[in-house]
């Protein structure tokens, strides 16, 4: 009878499972564009340099205008937010692993899937620690594959243009990966490089590589309407009259602190702002939920406003 019980409260738990809400969206696309200041992006009302962000998918989306990085503001530690669901204090220079598993490791475990079902293709060679964990129960398992830096030397930048011709060659696939991190640089690089054209000019190219990959899901009848893309940054620039301005960033400046994101898919309410408080651990914790994925170490919540209709 004891076991007869058991056997049923295994049944009922099942079944509660089953009655949590499906979501249409079976793939899941983070696209981070390294580094732009809010104030060169949806800050600028004019959109001067976002034209395809703010005209073509933001009509088709759902978007935060209160996003933020509440964690360490550089490239490794924001990438690692986003991934593992935790800020932490983490070498920018790729000298060490996140302390906890990714989003896409607990996805490769619990699915018993490939690692070339989870990808990471990053400009960023450094982001190759992202495929790996140092915590002793995970480490060197379910990793994803990683293709990062110029020709997935997991050390050098490459340029985002060859990083989005990777990325397409991906999504056109007739398996694509139900999970994938992009990392595109040219922002970034550029603002280090104390050049404001060559970095409001890559805010541009950005901002068309966007729009290409989401036509390039749209392309792929596997991922057309099954597919939710979160278009987001690792961190801001210091804000305008802070330390140097756009040149770096890294500290708690509200220039470094607030991003974007973006969510369009076939789950996602369309033109839609809200204006409350998310942050980027967010984004796997919802990511989860949404794939009915078991992730206990993501620290983020699960993003309900975007399936609720009130603001
Ligand atoms: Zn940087
Ligand atoms: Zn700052």
């Amino acid at each position: 009878m004891g076991f007869y019980l058991l056997m049923m409260g295994v049944t009922f738990t099942g079944l509660s499972q089953e009655k949590q809400l499906q979501y249409q969206s079976e793939y899941f696309v983070i696209l981070v564009i390294d580094g732009p200041r809010y104030t060169e992006t949806y800050g600028d009302t004019a959109c001067t340099y976002i034209p395809n962000l703010c005209n073509t998918l933001m009509p088709q989306g759902t978007f935060f205008s209160n996003f933020r990085n509440n964690g360490p503001t550089f490239t490794v530690p924001g990438h690692t937010a986003l991934m593992t669901g935790v800020y932490q204090r983490i070498s920018n220079v790729g000298a060490g692993l996140p302390r906890n598993p990714s989003l896409f490791q607990y996805y490769i475990k619990e699915r018993n899937a490939l690692s070339s079902d989870a990808q990471i293709i990053a400009s960023k060679g450094k982001l190759n620690v992202l495929s790996n964990t140092k915590n002793k129960q995970w480490k060197n398992k379910y990793r994803p594959y990683a293709y990062c830096g110029p020709n997935r030397n997991g050390l050098e930048y490459g340029p985002d243009r060859e990083t989005v011709v990777k990325v397409k060659e991906t999504l056109s696939g007739s398996e694509p990966p139900h999970l994938m991190l992009v990392n595109l640089l040219g922002v970034d690089v550029n603002g280090h490089g104390n050049n404001w054209k060559k970095y409001l000019d890559n805010i541009k190219y950005t901002d068309a590589y966007a729009l290409e990959i989401w036509n390039a899901i749209q392309a792929n009848p596997r991922l057309k309407d099954k597919t939710t893309l979160f278009i987001t940054n690792d961190h801001g620039r210091h804000t305008e009259g802070h330390k140097n301005g756009f040149v770096n960033h890294g500290d708690g400046c509200d220039g470094c602190r607030h991003i974007s994101l973006l969510v369009l898919g076939p789950d996602i309410p369309k033109n839609r702002e809200i204006s409350t408080e998310a942050e980027m651990i967010d984004i796997p914790s919802t990511i989860a939920r949404m794939m009915h994925l078991g992730f206990p170490t993501g620290k983020g919540r699960f993003l309900s406003e975007i399936f609720t209709l009130k603001n």
